[in-house]
């Protein structure tokens, strides 16, 4: 299998573009020893510049839920092109969008878009701050909100620097990031009632928000306890604390209503960003009525939201297209996701069996990941830093590729299942993690029992 034609993209990339890519995830830091450009994506398919065919289980880290340029998605967004791209002004599509997600989502009394994640986390913050008169924010070690400074701390510190659990090192996502912009930022482990007991209850009077991601999916797939979060929302409610579930991820992926709907917890207030584009780049933050409200000029000094950008013609039509196929036929969508997700994780799981690798899958449904650890569970970011095998899990990802399937090399992501998966591209998945496995055990390279 040839990549010469990515190798020359990649030298020229790297003269124009830092580290040659947009985004570090995409590049030389995980991609070894170049990564693989792209050439057009159909369905559950990636098609590369040497004409390589991939299955993707990627889904560009989880927007695309109906795959690569879904044909009814396709089809909205070209027709409003004609109207114009955007009027800078209100349109009805925005009124139409905000009341299907109102709908779906528990909780979303009322909407505001933004265009990514990272922005509708932190209007989010700072509406809960308005909101409450409270500077203080606490977030979980290991979780991922975005790219802005309150937030971009312990995301995945080195396990040397950890500190206590009852006290971690607070560690900023590299330089660049103030420490006193941190000092209003709490961090503790997740999955742990004890100390987020203890730590709201003592910072309660300045804190206004527990922010998290109700399933972590940026330590690859780590799922709450049983019970977890509903006693956090039993402990920020009895401390009047405001709770934020961030679904960027979870969102329009695990349920209809995401994981408020998925666990049956009410959050105050939820983010959401990637599928509901299903490719197109749109968010939104959304909660209850009174909190909402206090973005709302008529009700005296409002709480700043804006953004040339918010409420793009283009993105609604795309999200209008994608909610709506996501919930035709009863939500018949959400069945396949899980079952064709479910047939990929208890098949990675029996290959892992079979071949005595030491390695587990973590998963719900069309969200999952494969850990090669020594641990029968992870639990939270601690042990994740200080058992999963990185080096192990990027040769995994190059031996899936020259096989034709194609991951994150990151094991800190997670593998993401889309409409347009078939069974078919489940069989082809797990005979190519068979074949790697296989391989990588004849080189020694992988960890046996
Ligand atoms: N929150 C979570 C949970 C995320 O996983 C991400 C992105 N991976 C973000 C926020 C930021 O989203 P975006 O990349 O759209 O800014």
């Amino acid at each position: 299998m040839s990549t010469v034609n990515s190798k020359h993209l990649f030298e020229r990339a790297c003269k124009v573009l830092p580290e040659g890519v947009s985004s570090p995830v995409r590049g030389p830091r995980y991609f070894k020893p170049y990564p693989i450009y792209m050439r057009k994506g159909q369905g559950s398919k990636l098609f590369d510049v040497d004409e390589n065919e991939y299955v993707d289980f990627n889904m560009a880290l989880g927007p695309l839920i109906h795959g690569h340029a879904p044909p009814t998605v396709i089809e909205a967004v070209k027709n409003a092109m004609d109207q114009g791209t955007m009027l800078g002004i209100n349109q009805e599509i925005e009124v139409e969008v905000a009341e299907k997600i109102e709908q779906m989502v528990p909780n979303a009394d009322l909407i505001r878009f933004t265009n990514s994640g990272t922005e509708a986390t932190m209007h989010a913050i700072r509406l809960a701050r308005g909101y409450s008169g409270k500077k203080k924010i606490l977030k979980f070690e290991g979780h991922f909100h975005g790219n802005h400074d309150y937030v971009l701390v312990n995301i995945q510190p080195p396990a040397s620097v950890l500190g206590s659990r009852r006290s971690p090192v607070k560690i900023p996502q590299g330089p660049g990031i103030p420490d006193e912009t941190l000092s209003n930022t709490l961090v503790i482990p997740w999955n742990d009632t004890e100390i987020l007991e203890e730590t709201v209850k003592r910072h309660k009077d300045d804190l206004a928000l527990v922010i998290t991601e109700p399933v972590m999916g940026n330590c690859g797939l780590i799922a709450p306890k049983p019970e977890y979060l509903k006693t956090m929302r039993e402990i920020t409610t009895e401390n009047n604390v405001l709770l934020l579930f961030d679904e960027v991820i979870t969102g329009f992926r695990l349920a209809p209503g995401g994981a408020q709907e998925y666990f049956k917890i009410d959050a105050d207030l939820v983010t959401m960003a990637k599928a509901l584009g299903a490719g197109f780049p749109i968010g939104a933050f959304a909660g209850k009525r009174e909190i909402m409200n206090a973005l709302v000029a008529e009700k005296g000094n409002p709480v700043h939201h804006s953004g040339t950008y918010n409420a793009n013609a283009l993105c609604l039509h795309a999200a209008r297209a994608s909610l709506k196929a996501l919930t035709a036929r009863n939500g018949e969508a959400y069945n396949q996701l899980h079952t064709i997700g479910n047939r990929m994780i208890t098949g990675i799981r029996k290959i892992f069996k079979e071949n005595k690798v030491e390695g587990i899958v973590q998963g719900i449904g069309p969200m999952f990941q494969v850990y090669f650890t020594k641990l029968k569970s992870i639990n939270d970011s601690r042990e994740s830093v200080t058992s999963v095998d990185q080096a192990t899990y990027s040769r995994f990802g190059r031996e899936l590729l020259q096989r034709g399937v194609f991951i994150s090399p990151i094991a800190s992501e997670n593998w993401f299942i889309s409409t347009a998966h078939s069974n078919a591209d489940v069989d082809f998945g797990l005979k190519a993690v068979n074949a790697s496995v296989k391989a990588l055990e004849k080189t020694g390279a992988l960890p046996t029992k």
